[in-house]
């Protein structure tokens, strides 16, 4: 690592929130980690979960399923979202259980010898996203793939209001419970909840949840879950400009008086994006604001008090929630965080041991082989 910009995740509190959860809801746990765990690095966050309890990983593709299988993870795996048909051999020899979630794909998957896949259905309960929407279709599915050989593993939906409404959670719970019942077969999972209903939404249906965001500490209804994540660069200069001197591109930021400037390398590319324009950094006890454009590769921002080069900087972390710095951007914590890109560096803390010099040294040394 040579370029000081890093995301720290904090394995111990991942699996803290894990365990805080469960106890909650009391219920097995699906770990959902698509997107490379949200961006903090599927593998890492595989170990922590597993360690934590969870039984089963999802993932948004089997892509992403054969990322977790590449890295040696040897359990369960439950793909959400499509997959190609073609690919149930794949799938089969992989033992990666798909999702079955329209006529389309069943009887495309019939045509390519399913016998031994395991599946679970999707019931759509509303979000109209995928998923079987009427129980006669859901039946049909149900008997052409048990008739090819599937094993029917699972049944689950996903909910689209979890965070805000109670009501509509409780009519999207009802439709799934009368497929479920419909079906009156005994599937070994079946799951609904997402990590906000796992917390507040109780059932006597449903036996295991599917946790994302809320290991990262965001949640709509805990407010003392750990927060695992953060993200660090350093100052790498300083400078005074004059009053009427204007900062970065276009010359959007002109200074009112004479200031301190401080240049920090994260930019866009590192999925800082350029709505970050007039937010604040944490720099040693200063808010400081972004002047100017967010650059490809870096920032300039304003100091009351200058600082020495090196002096570490928080983008977001104890400081700058991650939920803040979300509802100052517009968007959710989820987009934040997966939009940091693989040029920054992962740190991860595990077992109480800072990984931080020993990453730092791992990439150092392969470097230097080349
Ligand atoms: C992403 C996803 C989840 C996890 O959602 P969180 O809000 O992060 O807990 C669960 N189920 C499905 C189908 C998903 O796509």
């Amino acid at each position: 690592m040579y370029r000081n910009t890093w995301m720290e995740v904090n394995l111990d509190a991942i699996a803290d929130n894990v365990r805080r959860i469960h106890d909650i809801c009391g219920k097995r746990i699906i770990a959902v980690l698509k997107a490379d765990a949200y961006g903090c690095g599927d593998n890492h966050v595989a170990k922590a979960v597993l360690e934590a309890g969870a039984e089963m990983i999802a993932v948004s593709s089997l892509d992403e399923a054969f990322m977790l299988r590449n890295e040696g993870y040897e359990g369960e795996i439950l793909i959400l979202g499509a997959t190609d048909p073609e690919d149930a051999s794949r799938m089969i020899e992989a033992d990666i259980s798909p999702a079955a979630y329209s006529m389309e794909w069943v009887r495309s998957v019939i045509e390519h010898k399913p016998a031994g896949l395991k599946v679970h259905l999707k019931v759509d309960t509303g979000m109209n996203r995928i998923g079987f929407k009427d129980i006669p279709s859901l039946q049909e599915a149900f008997s052409l793939l048990s008739e090819n050989g599937c094993k029917m593993e699972g049944i689950f939906t996903h909910f689209y209001c979890a965070d805000s409404s109670k009501e509509l959670t409780q009519k999207q719970f009802d439709r799934f419970a009368a497929a479920v019942k419909a079906l009156d077969y005994p599937f070994p999972w079946i799951h609904c909840d997402n990590s906000d209903a796992t917390v507040f939404f109780k059932d006597d249906l449903s036996n295991a949840c599917r946790l994302g965001v809320s290991m990262y500490g965001v949640s709509s209804y805990l407010s003392d879950l750990r927060h695992p994540i953060a993200m660090f660069s350093q100052v790498v200069m300083t400078k005074q400009v004059k009053a009427g001197e204007t900062i970065g591109y276009s010359a959007l930021y002109t200074a009112e008086k004479d200031e301190i400037i401080a240049t920090i390398p994260i930019g866009y590319a590192d999925g800082f994006i350029r709505a970050n324009k007039g937010r604040c950094v944490w720099i040693a006890g200063q808010f400081a604001p972004v002047c100017g454009n967010v650059c490809m590769d870096q920032i300039m921002v304003r100091l009351e008090k200058d600082v020495p080069i090196g002096t570490p900087v928080e983008i977001f972390g104890p400081h700058i929630h991650l939920e803040k710095m979300a509802e100052e951007l517009h968007t959710i914590p989820y987009e934040i965080i997966c939009l940091i890109s693989g040029r920054v560096t992962r740190t991860y803390i595990w077992h109480g041991k800072n990984l931080t010099e020993e990453n730092a040294r791992i990439i150092k040394s392969e470097v230097n082989s080349l």
